[in-house]
């Protein structure tokens, strides 16, 4: 990374400071961006890949401090990032892993949590080198947060707001996901709660499709015992990105970021996004479909459950009190995001950012000598 990289991503909110880990012996080359902590020790996961970049970390540390001060946790927003295959050996990464956090013990402005190529293992690791990690295991006062479906809840919170703004009841609505994960299938689960009618489900391999609604809770099992839903026996196979051009009224990213651009988005026909993944929707695309009346609930808002899940297991929380947290949060910043863009003839992300930036200043104007 250069120089000038690091000044672009400078603004009058952050970052704090960046910290370089350079471990040869355990072969760690790690980054540690400390966005913003007005309102707290930042909070935000460690990423570990091949290929996971400066500037990936950059960005993701900025959407954590949005993400967090949104959903109005004590925490401001940071990320770390480790280059790493995450399928290495379990002892490879393990020693790398306590390497990295060992080196960034001091480093109180930061809390370690899960994120792609990490899971509450790694957590555990670093719980016991440094004692500041969220997301563990059950074993350790944990909440599993993926295996209960934390993000998930929070969408189905999100879609109850939003559907005041649709004109369509959540009764009887079609549902695509695209991504049967942790974030997609029970969000299709929860919302099936609601009488949510799944039509369409997608994994890396393929997309499974029947208009007449398939069974969830059986695509789930099928799921979940290693297989393809594209070969799930309740439906149609199809391409894997026939999902995001299917006939529906909610569509659910919980895949990839960039599905939606300027080209494909003429065959998008949802009513009705919750962004389970982030950044989904290209910008320019995301805007044009608002603008074309589609409603949008931003990445940021809607996916926030499994941070606040994560921050609430920090502060002690039972899982009870912790899905309390997830509904009343999302639920409150969708009404507000929502009212404020119609009110203001804004996008539903404008609104958005402008909702958290005015948290990150006014926790910033809380801080003795405006330190933070
Ligand atoms: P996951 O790995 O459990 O599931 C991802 C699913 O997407 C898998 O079923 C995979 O097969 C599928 N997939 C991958 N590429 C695809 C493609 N091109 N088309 C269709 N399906 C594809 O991951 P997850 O935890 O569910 O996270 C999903 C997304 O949500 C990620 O972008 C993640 O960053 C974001 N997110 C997750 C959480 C969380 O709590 N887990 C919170 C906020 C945001």
């Amino acid at each position: 990374m250069t120089e000038r990289d690091t000044l672009s991503f400078r603004d009058d909110l952050g970052p704090l400071k960046v910290i370089q880990v350079h471990v040869p012996k355990h072969g760690v080359e790690g980054i540690l961006v400390v966005d913003n902590v007005a309102a707290g020790p930042s909070i935000g996961g460690l990423r570990m890949a091949p290929d996971v970049t400066a500037r990936e970390c950059f960005r993701l540390a900025r959407a954590m401090t949005l993400k967090n001060a949104a959903a109005g946790l004590s925490h401001g927003g940071g990320k770390s990032v480790l280059v790493g295959d995450p399928a290495m050996p379990r002892a490879a990464k393990e020693a790398m892993i306590r390497a990295f956090a060992h080196a960034l013990k001091g480093e109180e402005h930061y809390i370690f949590g899960p994120d792609m190529g990490t899971d509450e293992h790694c957590m555990a690791w670093i719980k016991d080198e440094i004692g500041r990690a969220a997301g563990l295991p059950r074993e350790l006062g944990g909440i599993p947060l993926d295996e209960l479906g934390a993000t998930g809840y929070g969408l189905a919170a999100a879609a109850d707001v939003a559907i005041a703004h649709c004109d369509f009841t959540l009764d009887g609505a079609r549902l695509a996901v695209q991504g049967f994960g942790s974030v997609g299938l029970h969000a299709a689960r929860f919302l099936a709660e609601k009488g949510v009618k799944l039509v369409a489900a997608a994994d890396s391999r393929g997309t499974v499709y029947n208009p007449d609604g398939l069974d969830v809770d059986a695509l789930v099992a099928h799921k979940r015992s290693g297989g393809r839903v594209a070969d799930f026996a309740g439906g149609q196979a199809l391409d894997r990105d026939a999902v995001n051009a299917v006939d529906c009224d909610i569509w659910i990213p919980a895949a990839r970021p960039d599905v939606v651009t300027m080209e494909n988005m003429k065959n998008f026909k949802a009513k009705l996004v919750l962004q389970g993944a982030n950044i989904p929707i290209q910008p320019e695309a995301e805007a044009a479909l608002d603008r074309r009346g589609v409603v949008i609930v931003p990445d940021f808002i809607a996916n926030a459950g499994g941070v606040i899940c994560a921050a609430m297991e920090y502060h002690g929380a039972s899982e009870v009190a912790a899905f309390s947290a997830i509904a009343e949060k999302i639920a409150r910043n969708t009404r507000e995001v929502l009212e404020r863009a119609r009110t203001d003839g804004v996008t539903s992300r404008e609104a958005a950012v402008a909702l958290a930036v005015d948290r990150v200043r006014a926790a910033m104007d809380t801080r003795a000598n405006g330190i933070f």
